[in-house]
């Protein structure tokens, strides 16, 4: 049988494993602690190769004690897409995308969703709620369908249609929020004991990093037991990139790696930078407590509503320290860079969500800067699908015709 606790990665203070509430006394999170020598006995890189293709091959180290509990929709194992011609455009010596937008709602949030509400039927929990800007509710609404658990997802209104109007067909109890996440976020906590959901939030339980950290697991793997360089993630509560830091941390005392910590370099939109201005310490950092959405009203730009919109992380101490640990950094982009970004990434064949051209164009920019070097193998996450923010009816630009000899019209025209 499989063995775990929690430790904190503030003080380090040990404690038993729970459901709910990931937060130490000390204000630092809790994070799922393995007896690694006992995983060691089974997770081995020969066994893996028996193993199916899902992010669950790594079920040692995820906490659910019985398989029967385990939800799962066929997430993870996505594609590690190389592309070569730009390796050398921009002299890097490897470029990989990770797809995760071919994960089963859509986005990357699969993962973290398909252990939490495992985790909540290991738990018999009947009902569960999630602030949302949009790919957590699906991927909640989806998930929670499937484990027949009540699902109450909170959604800021200006969020992409298209990911709204999918929770309702997975079952959800769908609730549109006039204000941004933490506002919704406020709404859960308000009626949590009166409504007897379970807050699902990110780093509210321990299932989203397990399950985000998986992506770690599988670079690794996909890329013959080692990391790359540098990871380019587009972060908002930044659960993927504490998974991921979990994840390289955990190989590395199994001894199934033997290579650098990769630098994390955490891309967010101009205007809602929490990160960046923690990792660069500007004049006027977000503080935890102030009025966010005054501050992102006041902000000259206002950010797309995407993941990586979360004006205050619920443990921003704890990503400055992966990212400065990592060597790695933060990095706004504006949205102009973004769309150029989505295009240039869609004639490559691939469709990506403006938080996965986010990394793109970090990317890019980090060449120029220099910061990136020649050397460098770099995976970028696609973390989500075009599709998903694309607006109905739209495409003006598309003609309509009902016959060749109008074909040949508009070709001339
Ligand atoms: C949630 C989300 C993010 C941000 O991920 P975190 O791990 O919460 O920082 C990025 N991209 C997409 C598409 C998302 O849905």
């Amino acid at each position: 049988m499989n063995q775990w606790g929690l430790t904190c990665s503030r003080c380090s203070a040990r404690l038993p494993f729970r459901y709910q509430n990931m937060k130490c006394d000390c204000g630092g999170t809790l994070l799922v602690d393995y007896d690694l020598e006992l995983v060691a006995k089974t997770l081995t890189k020969a066994s893996l190769h028996e193993r199916y293709p899902s992010m669950w091959r790594y079920q040692e180290l995820l906490p659910v004690h019985d398989p029967a509990n385990i939800i799962s929709l066929g997430e993870g194992w996505t594609p590690l897409l190389r592309m070569p011609k730009w390796e050398s455009k921009l002299s890097l010596r490897r470029l990989w995308v990770k797809r995760e937008e071919q994960n089963p709602t859509g986005s990357f949030k699969s993962r973290g969703f398909s252990v939490a509400v495992s985790l909540l039927r290991e738990a018999g929990a009947t009902k569960a709620a999630v602030p949302s800007n949009g790919n957590a509710a699906g991927a909640l609404a989806a998930y929670a369908g499937r484990a027949g658990i009540e699902a109450f997802v909170f959604i800021p209104m200006d969020c992409p249609s298209l990911i709204v109007d999918e929770c309702p067909l997975y079952g959800a109890k769908t609730i549109l929020v006039d204000g941004f996440i933490h506002d919704a976020a406020a709404i859960i906590e308000s009626g949590r004991g009166e409504q007897g959901w379970v807050n699902v939030g990110t780093l509210k339980e321990p299932g989203r990093v397990e399950g985000k950290k998986t992506m770690g697991f599988e670079l690794a793997e996909q890329l013959g037991w080692t990391f790359p360089d540098v990871i380019i993630y587009p972060t908002g509560g930044g659960s993927g990139i504490i998974g991921m830091w979990k994840a390289y941390l955990e190989l590395k005392e199994l001894g199934l790696i033997d290579c650098e910590m990769p630098k994390f370099v955490c891309v967010q939109e101009e205007g809602c930078q929490p990160i960046v201005d923690g990792v660069h310490q500007s004049s006027q950092p977000t503080r935890a407590g102030e009025d966010d959405s005054l501050l992102l009203a006041a902000s000259s730009t206002i950010p797309n509503p995407t993941g990586m919109r979360v004006p205050n992380p619920p443990d921003l101490p704890l990503l400055l320290a992966i990212v400065e640990q990592s060597g790695g950094t933060a990095l706004a982009v504006s949205k102009v860079q973004i769309a150029e970004a989505m295009r240039c990434l869609g004639t490559e064949g691939i469709s990506s969500s403006p938080e996965g051209a986010a990394t793109w164009a970090a990317m890019l920019q980090l060449c120029t800067d220099g910061w990136l070097k020649p050397s460098d193998s770099v995976v970028l996450f696609n973390t989500s699908h075009a599709m998903k923010y694309a607006k109905l009816g739209t495409s003006a630009a598309i003609p309509i015709i009902r016959t060749y000899d109008d074909f040949v019209m508009y070709r001339s025209l």
